[in-house]
Protein backbone atom coordinates (compact mmCIF):
# COMPACT_ATOMS: atom_id res chain seq x y z
CA UNK A 1 0.00 0.00 0.00
CA UNK A 2 1.45 3.59 -0.86
CA UNK A 3 0.53 6.77 0.91
CA UNK A 4 1.45 10.38 0.33
CA UNK A 5 1.29 12.85 3.19
CA UNK A 6 1.58 16.14 2.37
CA UNK A 7 3.15 18.20 5.45
CA UNK A 8 6.43 17.08 7.21
CA UNK A 9 4.73 18.66 10.57
CA UNK A 10 2.92 17.01 13.62
CA UNK A 11 0.40 15.30 11.97
CA UNK A 12 2.51 14.28 8.94
CA UNK A 13 5.63 12.86 10.46
CA UNK A 14 3.54 11.21 13.25
CA UNK A 15 0.81 9.45 9.87
CA UNK A 16 4.09 8.79 7.72
CA UNK A 17 5.85 6.69 10.55
CA UNK A 18 2.73 5.05 12.10
CA UNK A 19 1.86 4.14 8.44
CA UNK A 20 5.18 2.80 7.41
CA UNK A 21 5.29 0.44 10.98
CA UNK A 22 1.81 -0.98 9.45
CA UNK A 23 4.21 -1.82 6.28
CA UNK A 24 3.05 0.88 4.27
CA UNK A 25 5.50 2.63 1.63
CA UNK A 26 5.40 6.41 2.15
CA UNK A 27 6.52 10.14 0.26
CA UNK A 28 6.22 12.65 2.52
CA UNK A 29 5.94 16.10 0.78
CA UNK A 30 7.08 19.04 2.79
CA UNK A 31 7.03 22.67 0.91
CA UNK A 32 10.11 23.55 3.28
CA UNK A 33 13.47 23.67 2.17
CA UNK A 34 14.35 21.45 5.42
CA UNK A 35 12.76 21.43 8.96
CA UNK A 36 12.50 24.60 10.51
CA UNK A 37 14.92 26.29 13.33
CA UNK A 38 12.44 28.78 14.42
CA UNK A 39 9.39 28.10 16.67
CA UNK A 40 7.69 28.53 19.59
CA UNK A 41 7.87 26.98 23.18
CA UNK A 42 4.57 24.63 23.48
CA UNK A 43 3.19 22.64 26.28
CA UNK A 44 2.70 19.08 25.34
CA UNK A 45 0.44 17.05 27.60
CA UNK A 46 -2.87 15.09 27.09
CA UNK A 47 -3.97 12.89 24.47
CA UNK A 48 -0.64 13.54 22.30
CA UNK A 49 1.71 12.70 25.24
CA UNK A 50 0.08 9.69 25.52
CA UNK A 51 0.51 9.17 21.65
CA UNK A 52 4.22 9.59 22.43
CA UNK A 53 4.25 7.56 24.89
CA UNK A 54 2.80 4.72 22.96
CA UNK A 55 5.15 5.36 19.92
CA UNK A 56 8.33 5.52 22.52
CA UNK A 57 9.55 8.63 21.77
CA UNK A 58 8.56 10.02 24.95
CA UNK A 59 12.32 9.48 26.42
CA UNK A 60 13.78 11.52 23.68
CA UNK A 61 11.28 14.62 24.19
CA UNK A 62 12.65 14.29 27.65
CA UNK A 63 15.96 14.79 26.63
CA UNK A 64 14.80 18.08 24.75
CA UNK A 65 12.22 19.41 27.02
CA UNK A 66 12.94 22.75 29.02
CA UNK A 67 12.86 22.84 32.50
CA UNK A 68 9.88 25.93 33.22
CA UNK A 69 9.50 26.47 37.05
CA UNK A 70 7.27 29.26 36.49
CA UNK A 71 5.54 31.57 34.38
CA UNK A 72 5.81 35.00 35.63
CA UNK A 73 3.80 38.02 34.90
CA UNK A 74 5.24 41.42 34.94
CA UNK A 75 3.23 45.12 35.14
CA UNK A 76 4.68 46.45 32.07
CA UNK A 77 5.79 49.82 33.13
CA UNK A 78 7.32 49.09 36.31
CA UNK A 79 8.96 45.19 35.49
CA UNK A 80 7.43 44.29 38.52
CA UNK A 81 6.19 40.75 38.96
CA UNK A 82 1.86 40.82 39.33
CA UNK A 83 1.26 37.36 39.23
CA UNK A 84 2.89 34.05 38.50
CA UNK A 85 1.65 30.19 37.70
CA UNK A 86 3.66 27.82 38.90
CA UNK A 87 4.66 24.95 36.14
CA UNK A 88 5.39 22.28 38.87
CA UNK A 89 1.89 22.57 40.31
CA UNK A 90 0.43 22.42 36.78
CA UNK A 91 3.08 19.10 36.10
CA UNK A 92 1.05 17.45 38.94
CA UNK A 93 -2.68 18.34 37.69
CA UNK A 94 -1.60 15.77 35.01
CA UNK A 95 0.38 13.71 36.79
CA UNK A 96 3.57 15.08 35.80
CA UNK A 97 2.53 14.38 32.03
CA UNK A 98 4.12 17.80 31.31
CA UNK A 99 6.56 18.91 28.91
CA UNK A 100 7.66 22.38 27.81
CA UNK A 101 9.08 21.87 24.06
CA UNK A 102 10.42 24.21 21.16
CA UNK A 103 8.49 22.74 18.35
CA UNK A 104 11.63 22.49 16.03
CA UNK A 105 12.47 20.18 19.14
CA UNK A 106 9.50 17.55 18.97
CA UNK A 107 9.40 17.94 15.11
CA UNK A 108 12.96 16.90 14.86
CA UNK A 109 12.19 14.11 17.09
CA UNK A 110 9.42 13.16 15.23
CA UNK A 111 11.50 12.74 12.06
CA UNK A 112 14.33 10.89 14.09
CA UNK A 113 11.31 8.69 14.88
CA UNK A 114 10.79 7.91 11.48
CA UNK A 115 14.01 5.51 11.83
CA UNK A 116 11.63 2.88 13.19
CA UNK A 117 9.92 2.24 10.26
CA UNK A 118 11.28 -0.53 7.98
CA UNK A 119 14.52 0.69 5.99
CA UNK A 120 13.48 2.79 2.80
CA UNK A 121 9.75 2.79 3.75
CA UNK A 122 9.66 6.72 4.12
CA UNK A 123 10.66 9.10 1.81
CA UNK A 124 10.60 12.68 3.23
CA UNK A 125 10.84 14.90 0.32
CA UNK A 126 11.85 18.93 1.36
CA UNK A 127 11.16 21.87 -0.78
CA UNK A 128 8.35 19.71 -2.78
CA UNK A 129 4.95 21.76 -2.18
CA UNK A 130 1.48 20.73 -2.67
CA UNK A 131 0.11 22.81 -5.57
CA UNK A 132 -3.64 22.22 -6.39
CA UNK A 133 -2.85 22.74 -10.48
CA UNK A 134 0.01 20.35 -10.54
CA UNK A 135 -1.93 17.72 -8.49
CA UNK A 136 -4.65 17.94 -10.82
CA UNK A 137 -2.51 17.21 -13.70
CA UNK A 138 -1.01 12.98 -13.86
CA UNK A 139 1.83 13.68 -16.24
CA UNK A 140 3.10 16.07 -13.08
CA UNK A 141 5.59 14.46 -11.07
CA UNK A 142 2.93 15.64 -7.98
CA UNK A 143 0.27 14.41 -10.10
CA UNK A 144 1.61 11.17 -10.91
CA UNK A 145 2.47 10.03 -7.43
CA UNK A 146 -0.40 11.02 -5.92
CA UNK A 147 -2.45 9.49 -8.76
CA UNK A 148 -0.79 6.09 -7.35
CA UNK A 149 -1.50 6.37 -4.23
CA UNK A 150 -4.03 4.51 -2.24
CA UNK A 151 -4.15 7.19 0.61
CA UNK A 152 -3.47 11.19 0.43
CA UNK A 153 -2.92 12.18 4.02
CA UNK A 154 -2.69 16.45 4.03
CA UNK A 155 -1.38 17.20 6.61
CA UNK A 156 -0.39 20.69 5.74
CA UNK A 157 -1.65 22.94 8.73
CA UNK A 158 -4.12 25.51 8.72
CA UNK A 159 -3.83 27.15 5.75
CA UNK A 160 -4.12 23.25 4.38
CA UNK A 161 -4.38 23.54 0.50
CA UNK A 162 -5.24 20.09 0.36
CA UNK A 163 -8.52 21.00 1.96
CA UNK A 164 -9.02 23.71 -0.35
CA UNK A 165 -8.94 21.37 -2.87
CA UNK A 166 -11.01 19.45 -1.73
CA UNK A 167 -13.80 21.66 -0.26
CA UNK A 168 -12.96 25.08 -0.94
CA UNK A 169 -12.03 28.17 -0.07
CA UNK A 170 -10.82 28.53 3.69
CA UNK A 171 -12.93 31.41 4.91
CA UNK A 172 -16.07 28.30 4.83
CA UNK A 173 -13.64 26.66 7.83
CA UNK A 174 -11.37 28.79 9.63
CA UNK A 175 -12.83 30.89 12.35
CA UNK A 176 -10.65 33.47 13.95
CA UNK A 177 -10.89 34.05 17.26
CA UNK A 178 -10.16 38.03 17.04
CA UNK A 179 -6.25 37.68 17.67
CA UNK A 180 -3.01 37.21 16.39
CA UNK A 181 0.41 35.51 17.85
CA UNK A 182 3.35 36.25 16.50
CA UNK A 183 6.41 34.19 17.50
CA UNK A 184 10.33 34.68 16.77
CA UNK A 185 13.76 33.85 17.86
CA UNK A 186 16.71 35.76 17.71
CA UNK A 187 20.31 35.34 17.93
CA UNK A 188 23.44 37.56 19.66
CA UNK A 189 21.77 39.29 22.55
CA UNK A 190 23.73 37.72 25.29
CA UNK A 191 22.51 40.30 27.84
CA UNK A 192 19.02 39.71 27.57
CA UNK A 193 19.91 36.00 27.23
CA UNK A 194 21.39 36.25 30.42
CA UNK A 195 18.48 38.20 32.28
CA UNK A 196 15.69 35.63 30.77
CA UNK A 197 17.64 32.60 30.48
CA UNK A 198 15.37 30.02 32.42
CA UNK A 199 12.62 32.44 33.07
CA UNK A 200 9.52 32.21 30.58
CA UNK A 201 7.85 36.35 31.73
CA UNK A 202 4.98 37.83 30.34
CA UNK A 203 2.94 41.14 30.28
CA UNK A 204 0.38 41.43 32.05
CA UNK A 205 -1.13 43.28 30.20
CA UNK A 206 -4.67 44.32 28.15
CA UNK A 207 -4.98 43.34 24.27
CA UNK A 208 -1.43 42.78 23.76
CA UNK A 209 1.09 40.79 26.01
CA UNK A 210 4.61 40.12 24.87
CA UNK A 211 6.85 37.45 26.23
CA UNK A 212 10.25 36.55 26.13
CA UNK A 213 12.42 33.67 27.16
CA UNK A 214 15.42 32.37 27.02
CA UNK A 215 16.61 29.22 25.14
CA UNK A 216 19.42 26.63 26.04
CA UNK A 217 21.35 27.67 22.83
CA UNK A 218 21.75 31.30 23.75
CA UNK A 219 19.02 32.63 21.78
CA UNK A 220 16.24 34.95 23.32
CA UNK A 221 12.65 33.97 21.77
CA UNK A 222 9.29 36.29 21.73
CA UNK A 223 6.00 35.54 21.78
CA UNK A 224 3.83 38.27 20.59
CA UNK A 225 -0.54 38.13 20.83
CA UNK A 226 -2.40 40.87 19.83
CA UNK A 227 -6.35 41.80 19.45
CA UNK A 228 -6.94 42.84 16.05
CA UNK A 229 -9.82 44.91 16.61
CA UNK A 230 -7.80 46.88 19.37
CA UNK A 231 -4.93 47.13 17.63
CA UNK A 232 -6.28 49.15 14.51
CA UNK A 233 -7.01 45.90 12.50
CA UNK A 234 -4.61 44.30 9.93
CA UNK A 235 -3.07 46.37 6.97
CA UNK A 236 -2.49 43.86 4.41
CA UNK A 237 0.26 46.08 2.55
CA UNK A 238 1.85 46.61 6.32
CA UNK A 239 4.90 43.70 6.78
CA UNK A 240 5.09 41.79 9.79
CA UNK A 241 7.91 43.70 11.15
CA UNK A 242 6.28 47.03 11.10
CA UNK A 243 2.92 45.59 12.69
CA UNK A 244 4.13 44.08 15.05
CA UNK A 245 6.75 47.03 15.88
CA UNK A 246 3.57 49.41 15.69
CA UNK A 247 0.85 47.48 18.06
CA UNK A 248 4.24 46.24 20.47
CA UNK A 249 6.67 49.11 20.71
CA UNK A 250 7.15 50.95 23.79
CA UNK A 251 5.42 48.00 25.79
CA UNK A 252 8.45 46.85 27.79
CA UNK A 253 12.07 48.01 27.90
CA UNK A 254 13.12 43.96 26.72
CA UNK A 255 10.41 44.04 24.40
CA UNK A 256 11.57 46.70 22.09
CA UNK A 257 14.96 45.43 22.08
CA UNK A 258 13.14 42.34 20.52
CA UNK A 259 11.39 44.27 18.57
CA UNK A 260 14.49 45.87 16.89
CA UNK A 261 15.58 42.24 15.84
CA UNK A 262 12.53 41.17 14.55
CA UNK A 263 13.13 39.23 11.52
CA UNK A 264 12.09 40.16 8.16
CA UNK A 265 9.73 37.21 8.39
CA UNK A 266 8.56 36.33 11.52
CA UNK A 267 5.87 33.94 12.62
CA UNK A 268 2.44 36.25 12.68
CA UNK A 269 -0.97 34.72 12.31
CA UNK A 270 -4.21 34.40 12.86
CA UNK A 271 -5.33 32.49 15.92
CA UNK A 272 -8.09 30.35 14.67
CA UNK A 273 -9.76 27.38 14.97
CA UNK A 274 -11.04 25.25 11.90
CA UNK A 275 -14.38 23.55 11.85
CA UNK A 276 -15.69 21.28 8.52
CA UNK A 277 -18.19 19.02 8.06
CA UNK A 278 -16.05 16.17 6.68
CA UNK A 279 -12.26 15.42 6.85
CA UNK A 280 -12.44 13.02 4.08
CA UNK A 281 -13.14 12.58 0.20
CA UNK A 282 -12.37 9.14 -1.50
CA UNK A 283 -9.01 8.13 -0.49
CA UNK A 284 -7.84 11.79 0.51
CA UNK A 285 -7.95 12.61 4.10
CA UNK A 286 -7.09 15.81 6.58
CA UNK A 287 -5.23 15.27 9.76
CA UNK A 288 -4.13 18.47 12.07
CA UNK A 289 -4.75 21.49 11.95
CA UNK A 290 -6.23 21.11 8.09
CA UNK A 291 -9.25 20.11 9.81
CA UNK A 292 -9.04 19.92 13.44
CA UNK A 293 -7.30 23.72 14.60
CA UNK A 294 -7.79 23.69 18.02
CA UNK A 295 -5.82 27.45 18.36
CA UNK A 296 -3.14 28.07 20.90
CA UNK A 297 -5.25 29.10 23.32
CA UNK A 298 -6.46 25.39 23.46
CA UNK A 299 -2.69 24.92 24.16
CA UNK A 300 -2.79 21.04 22.34
CA UNK A 301 -2.74 21.56 19.43
CA UNK A 302 0.56 19.76 18.95
CA UNK A 303 -0.54 17.10 20.89
CA UNK A 304 -4.20 16.59 19.22
CA UNK A 305 -2.14 16.54 15.94
CA UNK A 306 0.03 13.72 17.08
CA UNK A 307 -2.75 11.66 18.92
CA UNK A 308 -4.98 12.45 15.75
CA UNK A 309 -2.60 11.08 13.48
CA UNK A 310 -2.07 7.84 15.61
CA UNK A 311 -5.87 7.19 15.41
CA UNK A 312 -6.22 7.84 11.71
CA UNK A 313 -3.14 5.24 11.31
CA UNK A 314 -4.24 2.29 13.76
CA UNK A 315 -7.14 2.84 11.58
CA UNK A 316 -6.09 2.95 8.02
CA UNK A 317 -3.00 1.15 8.69
CA UNK A 318 -4.61 -2.70 8.38
CA UNK A 319 -6.37 -1.55 5.58
CA UNK A 320 -5.42 -3.16 2.34
CA UNK A 321 -8.41 -1.88 -0.26
CA UNK A 322 -9.90 1.28 -1.16
CA UNK A 323 -13.40 -0.16 0.36
CA UNK A 324 -12.16 -0.60 4.00
CA UNK A 325 -9.85 2.41 3.76
CA UNK A 326 -13.47 4.71 3.20
CA UNK A 327 -14.75 2.73 5.67
CA UNK A 328 -11.78 3.63 8.17
CA UNK A 329 -11.70 7.51 7.50
CA UNK A 330 -15.62 6.99 8.39
CA UNK A 331 -14.70 5.80 12.14
CA UNK A 332 -12.01 8.20 12.72
CA UNK A 333 -14.18 11.14 12.08
CA UNK A 334 -16.89 9.60 14.53
CA UNK A 335 -14.71 9.04 17.15
CA UNK A 336 -12.41 11.72 17.19
CA UNK A 337 -14.07 14.81 16.16
CA UNK A 338 -15.73 15.11 19.40
CA UNK A 339 -12.44 15.28 21.29
CA UNK A 340 -11.84 17.95 18.85
CA UNK A 341 -14.84 19.69 19.50
CA UNK A 342 -14.55 19.94 23.63
CA UNK A 343 -10.54 21.33 22.86
CA UNK A 344 -12.33 23.78 20.73
CA UNK A 345 -15.00 24.94 23.04
CA UNK A 346 -12.11 24.89 26.18
CA UNK A 347 -10.06 26.86 23.78
CA UNK A 348 -13.04 29.67 22.82
CA UNK A 349 -13.84 30.05 26.60
CA UNK A 350 -10.04 30.68 27.18
CA UNK A 351 -9.77 33.98 24.95
CA UNK A 352 -10.90 36.49 27.61
CA UNK A 353 -8.51 35.11 30.18
CA UNK A 354 -5.55 34.28 27.10
CA UNK A 355 -5.66 37.88 26.30
CA UNK A 356 -7.96 40.20 28.44
CA UNK A 357 -9.89 42.55 26.82
CA UNK A 358 -10.09 45.05 30.02
CA UNK A 359 -9.27 45.86 33.12
CA UNK A 360 -11.31 44.21 34.95
CA UNK A 361 -11.25 41.07 33.51
CA UNK A 362 -7.02 41.15 33.88
CA UNK A 363 -7.34 42.53 37.41
CA UNK A 364 -9.90 39.08 37.96
CA UNK A 365 -6.93 36.74 36.21
CA UNK A 366 -4.53 38.15 38.50
CA UNK A 367 -6.40 37.98 41.12
CA UNK A 368 -7.16 33.94 40.60
CA UNK A 369 -3.63 33.43 39.86
CA UNK A 370 -3.07 34.93 43.27
CA UNK A 371 -5.42 33.04 44.78
CA UNK A 372 -4.40 30.15 43.00
CA UNK A 373 -1.92 29.71 46.24
CA UNK A 374 -3.97 28.98 48.23
CA UNK A 375 -4.54 24.99 48.22
CA UNK A 376 -8.25 24.70 47.70
CA UNK A 377 -8.28 27.29 44.85
CA UNK A 378 -5.01 25.92 43.77
CA UNK A 379 -6.51 22.30 43.11
CA UNK A 380 -9.79 23.72 41.27
CA UNK A 381 -7.28 26.12 38.88
CA UNK A 382 -5.00 23.61 38.41
CA UNK A 383 -7.18 21.22 37.15
CA UNK A 384 -9.07 24.04 35.13
CA UNK A 385 -5.84 24.89 33.21
CA UNK A 386 -5.03 21.56 32.79
CA UNK A 387 -8.28 20.42 31.54
CA UNK A 388 -8.16 22.35 28.26
CA UNK A 389 -6.45 25.25 28.14
CA UNK A 390 -2.37 26.40 27.31
CA UNK A 391 -0.74 26.56 29.87
CA UNK A 392 1.65 29.84 28.95
CA UNK A 393 -0.33 32.60 29.27
CA UNK A 394 -3.42 30.95 28.76
CA UNK A 395 -5.36 30.30 31.18
CA UNK A 396 -9.00 28.35 31.26
CA UNK A 397 -10.05 30.06 34.42
C1 LIG B 1 2.37 30.59 19.04
C2 LIG B 1 1.82 29.19 19.09
C3 LIG B 1 1.85 28.49 20.29
C4 LIG B 1 1.36 27.18 20.33
N1 LIG B 1 1.42 26.51 21.52
C5 LIG B 1 1.04 25.23 21.56
C6 LIG B 1 1.14 24.50 22.78
O1 LIG B 1 1.51 25.05 23.82
N2 LIG B 1 0.81 23.18 22.77
C7 LIG B 1 0.39 22.55 21.63
O2 LIG B 1 0.15 21.32 21.68
N3 LIG B 1 0.22 23.22 20.48
C8 LIG B 1 0.53 24.54 20.42
N4 LIG B 1 0.39 25.24 19.25
C9 LIG B 1 -0.29 24.62 18.10
C10 LIG B 1 0.59 23.72 17.26
O3 LIG B 1 1.78 24.37 16.85
C11 LIG B 1 -0.18 23.27 16.03
O4 LIG B 1 -1.46 22.87 16.39
C12 LIG B 1 0.53 22.08 15.37
O5 LIG B 1 1.80 22.49 14.91
C13 LIG B 1 -0.30 21.53 14.22
O6 LIG B 1 0.39 20.47 13.62
P1 LIG B 1 0.13 20.12 12.09
O7 LIG B 1 1.04 18.99 11.77
O8 LIG B 1 -1.32 19.98 11.83
O9 LIG B 1 0.55 21.43 11.27
P2 LIG B 1 1.95 22.15 11.21
O10 LIG B 1 2.77 21.85 12.40
O11 LIG B 1 1.63 23.56 10.89
O12 LIG B 1 2.66 21.47 9.96
C14 LIG B 1 2.18 21.65 8.66
C15 LIG B 1 3.33 21.39 7.70
O13 LIG B 1 2.83 21.42 6.37
C16 LIG B 1 3.72 22.16 5.55
N5 LIG B 1 2.96 22.69 4.41
C17 LIG B 1 2.08 23.71 4.40
N6 LIG B 1 1.58 23.87 3.17
C18 LIG B 1 2.17 22.93 2.39
C19 LIG B 1 2.06 22.59 1.00
N7 LIG B 1 1.24 23.25 0.17
N8 LIG B 1 2.81 21.57 0.53
C20 LIG B 1 3.64 20.87 1.36
N9 LIG B 1 3.79 21.16 2.67
C21 LIG B 1 3.05 22.17 3.17
C22 LIG B 1 4.25 23.24 6.49
O14 LIG B 1 5.46 23.78 5.99
C23 LIG B 1 4.42 22.46 7.78
O15 LIG B 1 5.68 21.84 7.86
C24 LIG B 1 0.82 26.57 19.17
C25 LIG B 1 0.77 27.28 17.98
C26 LIG B 1 1.25 28.58 17.94
C27 LIG B 1 1.18 29.33 16.64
Amino acid sequence: MRAVVIGAGMAGLTSARQLALAGWEVDVLERADGPRADGYMMDFFGLGFDAAERMGILPRLREVAYRIGEVEYVDARTGKRTASIDYDRFAEAVDGRLLSLMRPDLELVLLDALADAPDGSVRVHYGAPYDASAAADSGSELGGRLADADLVVGADGIHSSVREALFGDETQFVQPLGLRAAAYVIDGAPDLHAEFDGRFVLTDTVDRQAGIYGLRDGRVAAFLAYREDANDGLDPHEDAPTRLRRVFGGLWHPIDRLLERCPPHPYDDVVAQVVLPRWHRGSTVLAGDGCQAVSLLAGQGASMAIAGAELLTELVGPCRDADAIEAALGEVERRWRPVVEEKQAAGRRAANTFLPPDRFRLLLRRWVLRASSLPVVDALVMRSIAGGTGLKGGTGI
